[in-house]
């Protein structure tokens, strides 16, 4: 097995840590941090430095780069690794300061602010006894989430150019802005990427391949009544937050929903009230791994909706539902070799794994619904969008190892 650039790819991802990314929500551009493109701009220099083919930064701050295929045959898939460059805006972003743990001891890593990361609250760190963790100072997250996915790409370019020897077809490697606020694929252009199979390299810990995600609607519902001083109220006023408050209590309480439910299970979720005795608004989300209990939960919404306008004479409710996305599963249903293969490629190695589910969706949601299937690999990220955040180095070593035999059984598939 080819040996990887263990220090090189700590530097490098000890390199893209401290260059703070923080997405923002509230923002209306594109990416909606400017540093974004700063990191995408190192990246891209990187990429030109170690030979890359096809290097661009977009307008929109994406970075693409092509790997040539080293194979004879012309038909080898192209498959794309994508990881995303932006951090989270549930922890502070900036001013990382990486500290390098060699060979683990276990138990509690206390950090320079105070916090502590610990087993108990931290299963995993039991199996990471003597490997290489990256933390914080505790000030701030590290950012594991995704540059791990980001340096694992980098230095899986990087050994492919200098080692021939590794097949591999057209490699496209996507660096994306925004996913931590769900604009992860807005800008991707997939005609121009024409790849046949992608992943997202935005897992946590080894060997995990993603392979469901939720189906996923929002809803919106609009009460909309009739306002007036109170004190001329009678038989006048239509208050629109009694209809919405009888709306919310009628909504399942003991099932379906976030609080009650796990695994495989779905659920209507009210996560917004706004408004007024004129007006009042409730988002909602449904969620189901399977898409048609989409469908009976928007359903039961708008029975609620009709019982509660009939219990209100003169107060409208209005019920919106929208698609957001669809179980990853369904598409890559279409292209079983693009899980088929990566569980290969672990066996071929020798080495443990398991197929997931995330209640959740993910960049690779979208990507395969559009024609991409797209599911999502481990990188060795652990407790993120926190101040204790941490990455684990031999983690991202063995990824980057189980991509180049990856890379190598797609070379030899014909679609
Ligand atoms: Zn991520």
């Amino acid at each position: 097995m080819i040996q990887i650039n263990r220090q090189r790819l700590l530097e490098r991802f000890l390199k893209y840590v401290q260059v703070g990314t923080t997405a923002n929500p509230k923002s209306d551009q594109y990416p909606s941090t400017e540093c974004q493109r700063d990191l995408g701009k190192i990246l891209a220099q990187e990429l030109v430095d170690m030979g890359a083919s096809d290097v661009r930064q977009d307008e929109h701050g994406l970075v693409y780069a092509t790997i040539p295929s080293n194979v004879k045959a012309d038909h080898a898939p192209v498959v794309a690794l994508l990881a995303h460059v932006d951090t989270s805006p549930d922890a502070p972003g900036h001013s990382v300061r990486p500290q390098v743990i060699e060979s683990y001891p276990g138990g509690n890593i206390p950090l320079e602010s105070g916090e502590v990361i610990t087993p108990d609250a931290c299963p995993d760190l039991k199996e990471l006894v003597g490997k290489t963790l990256i933390t914080t100072d505790g000030t701030t997250l590290l950012g594991g989430d995704d540059k791990a996915g980001v340096a694992i790409i980098a230095e899986l370019a990087q050994t492919l150019l200098e080692n021939p020897q590794l097949l591999h077809g057209d490699l496209k490697v996507v660096f994306t802005c925004d996913e931590e606020i769900g604009h992860g694929t807005d800008k991707i252009d997939l005609q121009a990427l024409a790849a046949d199979v992608a992943y997202t390299l935005d897992g946590g810990g080894e060997g995990i391949i993603d392979v469901e995600t939720f189906s996923a609607d929002g809803a919106t519902v609009k009460f909309i009544g009739d306002s007036i001083h109170p004190a001329i109220a009678k038989d006048r006023m239509i208050n629109a937050l009694r209809g919405a408050a009888d709306f919310i209590a009628a909504l399942p309480r003991e099932t379906d929903t976030p609080e009650t439910t796990a695994g495989r299970q779905g659920f209507i979720h009210a996560n917004t009230i706004v408004g007024q005795v004129a007006e009042v608004t409730v988002d909602l989300i449904l969620r189901s791994f399977d898409t048609d209990d989409l469908g009976g939960y928007a359903d039961q919404l708008r029975k609620i909706a009709a019982q509660v306008e009939s219990d209100w004479p003169g107060l409208k409710v209005v019920v919106e539902v929208r698609k957001q996305y669809r179980n990853l599963g369904e598409g890559l249903a279409n292209l079983p070799q693009s899980i088929d293969l990566a569980v290969k490629a672990f066996k071929n190695l020798g080495r443990p794994f398991k197929k997931e589910i995330i209640r959740g969706g993910t960049d690779g949601s979208v990507l395969t619904e559009k024609g991409l299937p797209t599911p999502n690999l481990s990188s060795g990220q652990h407790n993120i969008h926190s101040v204790r955040e941490f990455a684990c180095l031999d983690e991202m070593v063995a990824a980057t190892e189980h991509l180049v035999e990856l890379l190598k059984l797609w070379s030899d598939e014909r679609l």
